[in-house]
């Protein structure tokens, strides 16, 4: 895995790389971005490339740290590693989770594993105030935060000397979920900046984070990719067909991480599973709060991009805006079925449960009330 892997992000890995190759690395970073753009495999391979042993011809040296202000003092003229090998022994442990001087923290919920947030890339296109809801992550979990004591842990460790990196480096991924003394904390440690140790903030909200900290940070920014850039990725690079591959360029809202996942994941099982029982509601074992608890969110964002394509194809929108192209043919059958006011007002309750959801109210009974509402307008005609 190297930079080359990092689709679409060509800013970053530039200005990565040529931190790199002048010897100009900092001691903080910021990665800013929406979940699933690579935000963390620049982060690795970053890591990578400062701690490769493999030589580099021409020169065994690699960059030094500076802060902001300070002087260089590395000849420009020689060449530096700006990708890990992926063959030596630091490339080797990094990849594998195993380097003693390489750490990744992450939020954690109150007395419980850790869990990723996963917003929805379709909720942009149907609410207005989606923009601030989403930057701030959708369906926070309860008591989730980095909190003090895992920053203490870290700022203890970072002023040691490494076991065998040249350079240390800290991942803090979720950083907006730290909480405020850790903040505080990690503020300290910023302003005093250890000398063999490279501190990266990760986060979707750069806004949630302390002004001072990103003050004292080089911030890289990392972007979703063009939707088409996506599905093309997806073909050429892992085999997709071309409607699925135009799926989930969609429903990941063109951050191919979050694509990737929804493969491995199955969802065109989970998506089967989700058409079957809004189309039959009245059979006898419909039950829709028994969806995997664990999957609601990915299933609400599937409902809503199922009401969205109907809406748009009783519109008269083209092919080419449906997101589920290989269903053409139900959705074309529901688009008649249903009327506009029908139509809207699925995708206003499927708002309303994800809004419901992410206010921590009672999953099962959210999902409740939705399966009702599928029951209603399924006897509806237009
Ligand atoms: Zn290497």
């Amino acid at each position: 895995m190297s930079f080359e892997n990092l689709k679409g992000q060509d800013s970053a890995v530039s200005y990565l790389k040529a931190s790199l190759r002048n010897g100009r690395v900092s001691h903080a970073y910021i990665f800013s971005g929406p979940v699933g753009v690579g935000k963390h495999l620049a982060a690795v391979n970053f890591a990578k490339a400062l701690n490769c042993s493999s030589s580099v011809s021409g020169s065994g040296s690699h960059p030094e740290l500076v802060d902001g202000s300070a002087k260089l003092t590395i000849d420009p003229e020689q060449s530096r590693r700006v990708e890990g090998c992926d063959r030596c022994s630091s490339c080797k442990k990094i990849d594998s989770l195993s380097h003693p001087d390489i750490f990744t923290l992450k939020p954690k919920e109150e007395g419980g594993s850790i869990k990723t947030l996963r917003p929805f890339g379709r909720l942009k296109a149907v609410l207005s105030n989606v923009e601030g809801r989403q930057a701030q992550g959708l369906y926070p979990e309860r008591g989730r935060g980095i909190k003090i004591e895992d920053v203490r842990a870290l700022i203890k460790d970072v002023y040691l000397k490494p076991f065998e990196a040249r350079k240390k480096v800290y991942m803090i991924e979720g950083a907006e979920h730290m909480k405020h003394e850790a903040a505080n904390a990690l503020l300290k440690t910023l302003e005093e900046p250890p000398a063999d140790s490279v501190i990266i903030l990760l986060t979707e909200n750069i806004k949630a984070l302390f002004h001072t900290i990103v003050s004292r940070c080089q911030v890289v920014k990392f972007f979703p990719l063009k939707l088409q850039e996506v599905e093309d990725i997806l073909i050429k690079e892992h085999s997709l067909s071309k409607s699925d591959a135009h799926t989930l360029s969609h429903l990941s809202g063109g951050r191919l991480g979050e694509a990737l996942k929804f493969k491995e994941e199955d969802i065109f099982t989970k998506r089967s599973l989700l058409i079957n029982k809004i189309l039959s509601p009245f059979k006898a074992d419909f039950d829709f709060d028994d969806l995997p608890k664990e999957d609601v969110r990915i299933y609400l964002d599937m409902m809503l991009a199922w009401y969205s394509d109907i809406l748009n194809m009783k519109a008269g929108a083209g092919d080419h805006m449906l997101i589920n192209i290989d269903k053409k043919d139900i959705i074309s059958k529901e688009s008649g079925r249903l009327g506009f006011d029908h139509i809207e007002d699925m995708i206003k309750s499927v708002i309303s449960a994800m809004t419901q959801i992410e206010q921590n109210a009672n999953q099962k009974l959210a999902m409740s009330v939705l399966g009702m509402k599928i029951k209603q307008v399924s006897v509806c005609t237009k």
